[in-house]
């Protein structure tokens, strides 16, 4: 219970809640020591006109490393999270990072949780580069939970997700990978457009038994981010001290009361995009504990 810290290696923006900034304040609310690795320094998002700043460089990653590495800091990581990197070779140094950090734990008999959000687009567009993608089936192996939104579940599993049977196929491509948590957080069924859905499978070795679960959330019109981004860390948090899919439906609930609150300060599906970053910082105690619970049902 008393190991709260994380090592998270995603963006960094200037303006706004993606990547680092979205994921710092709630994993810092719980009562989480944050040590940051920004993957990108940028003035903002890449949903806006412009965008300046600058990308971390293999070298600088490895010189980070290093640092942390001389002052015995890396046995310290409970957690490791990732998000937004959009580049090979990082993603590559981040599978030694891994196994380093887990060698040097194991020898303490210290566990490692590893979080991937492999995070490379949305909605149809990619927003990293084609070889990321092959980068992240390399990666995708060594992690313990998994985060797709239903896009990146479709590219990294080669089946389009756009149904509970799809998703769960999809979701066996990352247990066939070894992976044990897979939560494909949400997908639109044509059924029911007013719903969002999403599919939790867990299978914990490679001889156990799969369980499912599966809930569903009111869909807002538009397009909101940093959700992913968001919820990864809620999910991190609540799951320290609750079973995973306890931890599912309190981050759920998380995500539901911060865009209602989003879109109550005019941050609706039509408005700009900067009316529309997540209200984060200003909703502490719902990032904290939410008043509604999702429902996580077995699916039978
Ligand atoms: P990502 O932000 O990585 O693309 P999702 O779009 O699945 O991931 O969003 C993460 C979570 O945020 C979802 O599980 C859902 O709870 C919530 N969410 C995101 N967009 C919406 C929306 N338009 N309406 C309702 N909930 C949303
Ligand atoms: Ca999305
Ligand atoms: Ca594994
Ligand atoms: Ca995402």
């Amino acid at each position: 219970m008393s190991e709260k810290t994380v090592l998270s290696i995603q963006s960094f923006v200037t303006h706004g809640y993606v990547g680092n900034k979205a994921a710092t304040f709630p994993l810092q609310l719980h009562g989480f020591d944050v040590d940051g690795i920004n993957t990108v320094c940028l003035s903002n998002h890449s949903g806006y006109p412009v965008i300046r700043g600058h990308r971390m460089s293999l070298q600088e990653y490895d010189e980070l490393m290093e640092g942390v590495r001389a002052n015995n800091f890396l046995s310290n990581y409970r957690y490791i999270l990732t998000g937004y990197i959009n580049n090979v070779d990082i993603i590559g140094r981040i599978r030694d990072t891994l196994k380093e950090v887990r060698e040097l734990r194991e020898k303490e008999d210290k566990k490692l949780t590893f979080i991937c959000d492999p995070v490379m687009g949305d909605d149809g567009i990619m927003y990293c580069k084609k070889e990321v993608l092959d980068a992240y089936r390399e990666l995708v192996p060594l992690a313990d939970i998994v985060t797709p939104n239903y896009f990146e579940a479709s590219l990294l599993s080669g089946v389009t997700v756009n149904d509970l049977s799809s998703a769960i196929l999809a979701a066996d491509w990352f247990h066939n990978c070894g992976v044990a948590h897979v939560i494909i957080k949400s997908f639109r069924e044509q059924e029911n457009p007013t719903h969002l859905r999403f599919l939790y499978s867990v299978k914990e070795g490679s001889e156990a038994a799969v369980r499912r679960f599966s809930g569903v959330v009111p869909y807002h019109e538009g397009r909101y981010t940093g959700t992913g981004d968001v919820f990864a860390a809620c999910l991190l948090a609540f799951s320290h001290s609750h079973p995973m899919d306890v931890a599912i439906g309190k981050s759920m609930a998380v995500l539901q009361e911060l865009i209602i609150a989003t879109r109550k300060e005019g941050g609706d599906g039509k408005s700009s995009l900067k009316s529309r970053e997540l209200r984060v910082v200003a909703s502490p105690q719902v990032v904290l504990q939410p008043s509604t619970v999702v429902d996580v049902k077995p699916i039978s």
